[in-house]
C-alpha cells in the first residue's frame, strides 16, 4: 500500500482521493490551503509520495518543503513554468524524485507523439500552416494551457519551424480538448484528444505517483511511457 500526501483538496484532490483504492494507495495526510506549505513541515505522518494539485503560485513553496522533507513528488498542478530551473536544483539538492506534467493522461501522451510525427511531416511543407486550439472549463487559471504548449514545443522539435497560432477558450465545464491542425492550399488536417472525465489525470497521477516511490531526479511523462512499452 502506497501512502500518498494529498497536496491541495480541490476538484482533482478529491478525485484522486477518491480513486486512490483502486490503485493500491491510501492518502496518509492532506494538506490544505489553509495550512499552505507549513502543513507539510509539520507533518508527522510517515509518507511515500506527494502528488500536488494546486495552484501556479503555491508550487514552488510546496517543492522547497517537500524537498527538504525528502518527500517525492507528482506535479499535477501547471502554470508555474518559470519557476522549473529553480526548483529542478533544489530537487537536486536534496536528492528528491519529481515528475512534473501538465498532463497525466497516457492518451494525450500518445497523441502528442502522432502530432510529433504530422509535423516532421508538414515541416517541408512551406504553404502549411499550424495551429493548436484548446478549451478548458472557465475555473482553469492559465492560458494556454501547459499541453498545449508542451504540443508546440514537440512540434518544433520534430522539425516545424514556421509559426504555430495558439488559440485558447475557458467555458462552461470542458474538461479539456486540444486540437491540431494543418492547414494547406487544399486540405485540412486535424487531430483532435478529448478528455471526457478528469479521472484520466487523478488515475494518471497515482500511477506516476507509485512509479515515483524511490526514485531520484527530475522526470517527465516520457521517462514513464518508455518504461510502460
Ligand atoms: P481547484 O481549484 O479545484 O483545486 C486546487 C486546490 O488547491 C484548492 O482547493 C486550493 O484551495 C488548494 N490550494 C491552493 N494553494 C494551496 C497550497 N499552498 N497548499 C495546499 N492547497 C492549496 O483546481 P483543480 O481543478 O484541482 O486543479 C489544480 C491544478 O491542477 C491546476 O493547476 C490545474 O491546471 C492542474 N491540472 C492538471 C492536470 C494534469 O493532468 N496534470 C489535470 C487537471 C488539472
Amino acid at each position: 500500500m502506497t501512502r500518498i500526501l494529498l497536496v491541495g483538496h480541490g476538484r482533482m484532490g478529491t478525485l484522486v482521493e477518491q480513486l486512490a483504492p483502486e490503485y493500491d494507495c491510501e492518502v496518509g495526510a492532506l494538506v490544505t490551503s489553509a495550512q499552505g506549505s507549513k502543513g507539510i513541515a509539520d507533518l508527522t505522518e510517515v509518507i511515500d509520495v506527494a502528488i500536488d494539485f494546486t495552484a501556479p503560485s503555491a508550487v514552488a513553496a510546496n517543492l522547497r518543503a517537500l524537498a527538504a522533507r525528502g518527500i517525492n513528488v507528482a506535479i499535477g498542478t501547471t502554470g508555474w513554468l518559470d519557476d522549473e530551473p529553480a526548483l529542478r536544483a533544489v530537487a537536486g539538492r536534496y536528492g528528491i524524485g519529481v515528475m512534473a506534467a501538465s498532463n497525466f493522461s497516457i492518451g494525450l501522451h500518445v497523441f502528442r507523439a502522432a502530432v510529433a510525427r504530422a509535423a516532421g511531416r508538414f515541416a517541408a511543407q512551406q504553404d502549411v500552416g499550424a495551429w493548436i486550439h484548446e478549451a478548458h472549463h472557465s475555473a482553469k487559471k492559465d492560458a494556454p494551457s501547459g499541453t498545449a504548449l508542451t504540443l508546440k514545443q514537440a512540434m518544433e522539435d520534430a522539425g516545424y519551424g514556421r509559426a504555430i497560432d495558439v488559440s485558447s477558450t475557458r467555458a462552461g465545464s470542458i474538461p479539456g480538448t486540444h486540437t491540431v491542425g494543418f492547414d494547406g492550399r487544399s486540405e485540412t488536417v486535424t487531430l483532435t484528444h478529448t478528455v471526457r472525465d478528469r479521472a484520466v489525470f487523478a488515475r494518471g497521477a497515482l500511477e506516476v505517483a507509485r512509479w515515483l516511490v524511490g526514485r531520484r531526479g527530475w522526470f517527465t511523462m516520457d521517462d514513464y511511457m518508455k518504461e510502460l512499452r
